[in-house]
C-alpha cells in the first residue's frame, strides 16, 4: 500500500466524464494518485474508465463530495487554476512557483490544487477559498486549455519538483512549532470577522465585498497556525463581549 499523498487534485463539477477519467490518466503519468470530484455531472461512468486508459486505480479510489468545502478538509493550503483574469484580488503563481509550493508545503500536512469546470471555470467564490491563482501562460487567442490537459502541465510541474527535492518526508512539528492552521480553521476565522464587522458596523452601509476578499488575501497570505487563529479569535471574542456589556 502507497501512503496517502498530501497533494489533492480537485475537479470541481466536472461536465464530461471522459475528462475526468483523461484527468486520472494525467496523473499517473506524474505519480499523483489522490483525485477528489465535487459533484460531478457523471461519475462513474464508462467513458470515464475508457479514457483513463489503466489509470482506473485512481478512479476507484477517487473521493466524490458534493461541496467544495468538503473537498478541502484537512487542508491547510489550496491554489486554483483559472484560465482567464477573474475580477479577485489573489496572488498569481506561475505553473512552476505553484509546484514549488504545493510540493514543500505538502510536507507539512495536506495541499489542494483546483480545477474548474470545462465551459465556466471556477467560480469567484471558489477561486477566494484559495491562497492564490495558477494560470498556464499560454496563446492569449486561445487561452482555454482542455482540463485534463491543464492537469497534465500541472502535474508534470509537481513531478519536476518532487523529482529534484528527492522524497521528501513530512516531517513532525517540533518544539515551539505549530501545526498550519487548516483551511476550515481559516473559513471559521473569516465567518467570525464577519460576525465581528458587521457588529462594529464596519461597512456603514457600503458593499462588504471587496474588504471581505482584501482581508481574506491578508490572512490567507499570512500562512497562519493554529495558535495564531486562536488569537485573533479571542481578541475578536473579547471585543464582542466588552461590546454587549455596553449595549
Ligand atoms: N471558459 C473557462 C475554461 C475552463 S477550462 C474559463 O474561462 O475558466 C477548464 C479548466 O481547465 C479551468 O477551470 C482550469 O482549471 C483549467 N485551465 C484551462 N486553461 C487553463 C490555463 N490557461 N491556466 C490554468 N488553468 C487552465
Amino acid at each position: 500500500m502507497h501512503p496517502i499523498d498530501p497533494i489533492r487534485i480537485v475537479l470541481v463539477g466536472t461536465q464530461h466524464p471522459g475528462n475526468i477519467g483523461s484527468a486520472a490518466r494525467a496523473m499517473k503519468t506524474m505519480g499523483l494518485s489522490r483525485l477528489v470530484l465535487v459533484a460531478p455531472k457523471r461519475f462513474p461512468d464508462p467513458e470515464a474508465v475508457t479514457l483513463s486508459a489503466g489509470a482506473e486505480d485512481i478512479l476507484q479510489q477517487a473521493q466524490v463530495v458534493a461541496t467544495l468545502d468538503e473537498a478541502l478538509t484537512g487542508c491547510h493550503f489550496a491554489l486554483g487554476t483559472t484560465a482567464r483574469d477573474r475580477n479577485v484580488a489573489l496572488p498569481e503563481f506561475s505553473p512552476s512557483q505553484a509546484a514549488t509550493d504545493l510540493v514543500a508545503r505538502s510536507v507539512q500536512g495536506d495541499v489542494a490544487l483546483l480545477f474548474g469546470r470545462e465551459r465556466t471555470g471556477l467560480e469567484n467564490d471558489e477561486l477566494q477559498r484559495c491562497h492564490g491563482r495558477v494560470f498556464i501562460p499560454c496563446n492569449p487567442d486561445y487561452a482555454s486549455l482542455n482540463l485534463a490537459a491543464a492537469v497534465q502541465v500541472l502535474s508534470y510541474e509537481i513531478r519536476l519538483k518532487r523529482l529534484a527535492s528527492g522524497a521528501l518526508q513530512p516531517k513532525p512539528v517540533e518544539g515551539d512549532e505549530q501545526a498550519p492552521a487548516s483551511m476550515d480553521q481559516m473559513e471559521r476565522l473569516f465567518s467570525h470577522l464577519g460576525e465581528f464587522m458587521d457588529e462594529v458596523d464596519f461597512h456603514k452601509g457600503r458593499s462588504p465585498e471587496k474588504v471581505t476578499q482584501r482581508l481574506r488575501r491578508l490572512f490567507l497570505r499570512a500562512g497562519m497556525d493554529e495558535r495564531e487563529i486562536k488569537i485573533v479569535r479571542g481578541l475578536l471574542a473579547d471585543t464582542q463581549r466588552l461590546l454587549r456589556q455596553l449595549k
